[in-house]
């Protein structure tokens, strides 16, 4: 059972009001999803919107290619992704043979975790940036 359903209350930011309040829910998209909203302070209607996601959304583009996750800089993709890294990391040398998940210890740009296999390269997420450095030679 979701805990949404029309006719419930959920905080909703309201853009007529320019606050966060007690919206009452007028339709669902889906179970989880809600649709539109109705504030109860200016009694307009519109699609609702969740406030806590008006703050932490980055609009900044990230140069991830593929637009894996657009809300994301690298730094905050690179500290997911090593918090769920296992393993110790290998140092990098062109000479090992890296598989996707490995975490990678490169002398010049640290820590880094591999992201995909590109034409016999691999691509690893750095802390700053992703690089393409050749593997398995
Ligand atoms: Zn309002």
């Amino acid at each position: 059972m979701s805990k949404y359903a029309a006719g419930k209350e959920v905080l909703s930011y309201c853009g007529k009001c320019k606050l966060t309040l007690t919206h009452i829910i007028v339709s669902m998209k889906d179970v989880n999803t809600i649709g539109k909203v109705e504030c109860r302070t200016c009694k307009g209607t519109h699609a609702y919107k969740d406030p806590s996601s008006k703050t932490k959304k980055v609009r900044k583009k990230s140069s991830i290619p593929g637009g894996r996750s657009k809300s994301m800089s690298v730094n905050d993709l690179w500290t997911q992704e090593l918090s769920k890294a296992k393993g110790k990391p290998k140092a990098y040398s062109i000479r090992e043979s890296f598989e996707v998940g490995d975490l990678v210890d490169h002398k010049s740009f640290g820590p880094g975790i591999v992201q995909d296999h590109v034409d016999g390269k691999i691509e690893v997420l750095f802390q700053h940036e992703i690089k393409t450095l050749v593997h398995n030679k």
